[in-house]
């Protein structure tokens, strides 16, 4: 159990800033007040964790259910430094403080895990409950913009703020309309920032004119995306500009690695993952007779209308071999992500070398941060708030052992 500030005299009197009202910032805010030292939050917005209600609207996919071995893998090259932070704040303990809050969860077939409410302004609304009953004093409307010359906080409206130690939660940069737009790498010029790029975001493909007009707006459903030697079950949706959904976002990072290395990438699409390649030798190598190609995709393969669309888009852009090959294979040529404004998060942030293991700046003692402003990327599947809240949870513990072990 942590030690309450009355009696750790070393946390008596203490005052720690949270900046930013995502989940990391409010973990981080939970851990430090759950000691007794007084914390206050400010939040440029008007009203906290925005991007959390968002991803509600989406059922809010809190973590996943896999082995921690399997799950710490998802962060790819980040899983190293993140395995102690994760370790630290898994899963379980995720799903145990959901619970906590009232939230009753379950694990969903694909084995992610929700609350069975599938929304996050319940759970938002009693942590903000906790969170007051600690005593945390929560400031909205207060854009942080840095440090005057003697140290302290500074903010838009020409208010400045001193604090023992400071937390910076202040996300990635995509949907900036809910307060985090990555603006604040230009007030740490100082600390090195792998340039934030878009993560679990959809991709540009040179529709036809009548396919885009046709389509856009039409899902995929059950099919089998690949890229290089990766393949993922899943859905996606057509777009005016290329394609988005679920099964491109789980292999958004080796395609954009490969567009920024080699200009374009070819998603394969396997129009029929259920069937075998032989069966649909069988049915499509043949002759078609009288039948129009749709006509026979559609009884021959069972193929949607826009799936046909898509076997049509690859014939006319010049694609040979046999029918059954482009179904199991379906070549889409990516050209570009789409904008980090539209992707689901955000690759990049504060490199790992400006940080110790607490998650404290090594340049800039006493400052720690935490969530998607630090350089580490994850699918979606739970990952992202898990890894959210996980480095919250450790930067909020880091300030405690700063606080211990230095003098106000
Ligand atoms: C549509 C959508 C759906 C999603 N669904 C899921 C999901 O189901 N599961 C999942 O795991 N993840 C999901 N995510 C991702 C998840 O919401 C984010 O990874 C998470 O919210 C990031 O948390 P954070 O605390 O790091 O940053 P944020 O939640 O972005 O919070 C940062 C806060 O800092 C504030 N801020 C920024 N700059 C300043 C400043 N200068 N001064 C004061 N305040 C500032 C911002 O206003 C913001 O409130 C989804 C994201 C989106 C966009």
């Amino acid at each position: 159990m942590t030690a309450r500030a009355e009696d750790r005299p070393e946390l008596k009197h203490r005052r720690v800033t949270i900046v930013g009202s995502g989940p990391a910032g409010l973990m981080a805010a939970e851990v430090v007040a759950g000691a007794g030292v007084a914390v206050t939050i400010f939040e440029r917005m008007p009203s906290v964790g925005r991007k959390l209600l968002m991803a509600g609207r989406g059922g809010l996919n809190i973590t996943h259910s896999e082995c921690l071995e399997r799950f710490r893998e998802r962060y790819g090259e980040a899983s190293g430094w993140m395995a102690p932070i994760l370790a630290g704040f898994p899963p379980r303990a995720l799903i145990d403080w959901c619970e906590g809050l009232g939230q009753r969860t379950f694990v969903g077939s694909s084995g992610r895990v929700f609350p069975r409410v599938m929304k996050a302004s319940p759970l938002l609304r009693a942590w903000i409950r906790r969170l007051e009953g600690l005593g945390v004093r929560i400031v909205t409307r207060a854009q942080w913009t840095g440090w005057d010359e003697a140290g302290a906080l500074t903010f838009e409206d020409g208010t400045t703020h001193r604090a023992d130690a400071l937390v910076l939660a202040l996300g990635g940069a995509s949907w900036p309309k809910l307060g985090a737009d990555g603006s604040w790498a230009a007030l740490l010029p100082d600390i090195e920032i792998a340039p934030l790029r878009p993560a679990n975001c959809g991709f540009e493909v040179k529709w036809s004119v009548i396919f885009r007009n046709r389509f856009a707006g039409s899902p995929l459903k059950r099919i089998a995306a690949s890229l290089g030697d990766r393949t993922v079950q899943g859905e996606a949706v057509i777009t005016a500009k290329g394609i988005e959904g679920g099964a491109v976002y789980a292999l958004a990072t080796p395609a954009r690695e490969t567009i920024a290395r080699e200009g374009s990438a070819v998603l394969r699409i396997d129009l029929r993952p259920d069937l075998a390649v032989a069966t649909l030798v069988e049915r499509l190598d043949g002759s078609r007779g009288s039948a129009s190609l749709s006509t026979f995709l559609r009884k021959q393969a069972g193929l949607s209308p826009v799936a046909i669309g898509l076997v049509q888009e690859a014939l006319h852009a010049g694609e040979t071999g046999p029918l059954s090959a482009l179904v199991k294979a379906l070549p889409l040529r990516l050209t570009a992500p789409f904008g980090l404004a539209r992707a689901i998060s955000t690759a990049g942030g504060i490199a790992l070398a400006e940080l110790d293991e607490r998650l404290m700046l090594r340049r800039r003692p006493g400052v720690f941060a935490a969530g998607e402003m630090l350089d580490w990327e994850a699918p979606t599947g739970g990952y992202l708030l898990q890894g959210c809240l996980a480095t919250g949870a450790a930067a909020g513990q880091g300030v405690l052992d700063w606080l211990r072990k230095t003098r106000p």
